[in-house]
């Protein structure tokens, strides 16, 4: 136990320093997923680290690629690429906490719950990522009225369709461990769902802001180096808690189809 708590602190440290170092991640960033990992692999060794290491890896590359064609949508965006722990806690809170609740109660099965959350980040991330670089035409969820690229609550069908493929990519990478058809299906469907109650609060609650100087509706409170006045949400409800809340959809989503 200790021994595996101990693997978990050396392999956290390597992947905080790498991901410091390829600047995936800022300074407070690397020691949040330090946490995250020392917590994941100590509690649930490989089975519970391959598929966030997964999420991880494949969404960092993601954000990485293409970035000078997104970098006009960056900013609208209330943060960049570089994630820091506010955006780490937001997209593996969850799984975290689902990760310790197993250690815990090991007679509990949470391994799909688990699987759940990391599905809705991830289809979240690659539905943003694939579907700014694919450039197709973007619609808000609610009023389904078209809406500039990067706009929050905003889904295209490139976004959708790699949000599914990002919720089957994490299915996939923890199928060894749960092995049936049907959870697999669970986590697939709480991955896209997940992202769309992330779009719907995008589109509803979250805060935007309308730039002075060019008029765009934007994440940030600034834009064109000049204060942005809230146009709409509230000013709480920013993108780290809709995507606490995309997770934890996810983690439900897979309990109440197992229910079923
Ligand atoms: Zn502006």
């Amino acid at each position: 136990m200790a021994e595996q708590f101990a693997l978990a602190a050396l392999f956290g440290f390597l992947i905080a320093l790498a991901s410091y170092f390829a600047r995936f991640l800022t300074l407070t960033g690397s020691l949040a997923t330090f946490v995250l990992a020392v917590v994941i692999y100590g509690a649930g060794g490989w089975q519970w680290t391959v598929p966030i290491l997964t999420f991880f890896v494949l969404s960092s590359l993601l954000s990485k690629f293409g970035r000078s064609r997104k970098a006009r949508f960056e900013l609208a965006f209330e943060k960049t690429g570089v994630r820091d722990a506010g955006q780490v806690m937001a997209n593996g809170g969850i799984a975290g906490l689902i990760a310790a609740l197993s250690f815990f109660f090991p007679e509990y099965e949470f391994y799909p719950y688990y699987l759940g959350a990391l599905a809705g980040v991830t289809a979240d991330t690659w539905g943003t990522e694939i579907g700014l670089l694919a450039g197709g035409g973007t619609t808000s969820v609610i009023t389904l009225k078209p809406v500039p690229p990067g706009t929050s609550g905003g889904i295209s069908n490139e976004g959708v369709i790699a949000g599914g493929v990002g919720a089957l990519v994490i299915a996939l990478s923890g199928y060894y461990w749960f092995g049936d058809v049907r959870t697999a299906f669970a986590v697939v469907v709480a991955g896209m769902v997940g992202s769309l109650s992330d779009s719907l609060l995008g589109a509803t609650l979250q805060a935007q802001y309308r730039c002075s100087k060019c008029g765009a509706l934007i994440e940030r409170t600034e834009h064109c180096n000049r204060p942005a006045s809230q146009e709409k949400g509230f000013q709480w409800v920013n993108n780290d808690l809709v995507n606490w809340f995309c997770a934890l959809t996810g983690a439900l989503v897979v309990w109440g189809m197992t229910l079923l």
